[in-house]
């Protein structure tokens, strides 16, 4: 059976510690979905459609990694597309806990769907999409912090 992952977030916009943890685990699965999550609660800086395409554009080559859109509970997407993983990146422990929580959570609805965590690499643990919007927003430098496919 092959393993596939799921790497839900909401990649508004992808940033290189995004890119670090989905490859680094590219050797680890047989195929990787990133999903891109839509959370009405949530606004959102950039278009659904276009943070899918930025995240589509960076790993064209990959062909172990596709994309998709959901909405509502993570744990049912998970288990509508028959995936066994979800992968998650940790940077810190204020990640740390909130991840936890979130896992075990998980884990109570849907025990054979296990959490994956991969520590970032040093270089990129300070990066976040919101500090990039901050940049963005205020017209600075945030191409440092993001693949070159992000082109807003
Ligand atoms: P969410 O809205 O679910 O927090 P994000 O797009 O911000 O979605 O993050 C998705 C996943 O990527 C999370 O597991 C998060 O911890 C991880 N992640 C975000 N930024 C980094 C980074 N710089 N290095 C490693 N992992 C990261």
């Amino acid at each position: 059976m092959s393993r596939i992952a799921l790497f839900p977030g909401s990649f508004d916009p992808i940033t290189l510690g995004h890119v670090d943890i989905i490859e680094r685990a590219v050797p680890l699965f047989d195929e990787i979905k990133i999903a891109v999550g839509t959370n009405s609660a949530k606004s959102y800086l950039f278009p659904q459609e276009q943070r899918v395409q930025w995240i589509e554009q960076t790993f064209a080559h990959e062909p172990k990694i596709s994309v998709i859109t959901y909405e509502g509970l993570t744990v049912d997407f998970a288990k509508d597309q028959g995936v066994q993983f979800l992968l998650r990146g940790l940077r810190n422990p204020a990640d740390f806990e909130f991840e936890k929580a979130i896992a075990q959570a998980n884990r109570e609805m849907i025990p054979d769907l296990e959490t994956v965590f991969l520590l970032t690499s040093a270089r990129y643990a300070y990066i976040s999409s919101s500090i990039v919007r901050e940049v963005y927003n205020h017209g600075g430098d945030f191409q440092k912090f993001v693949p070159a496919t992000v082109q807003p």
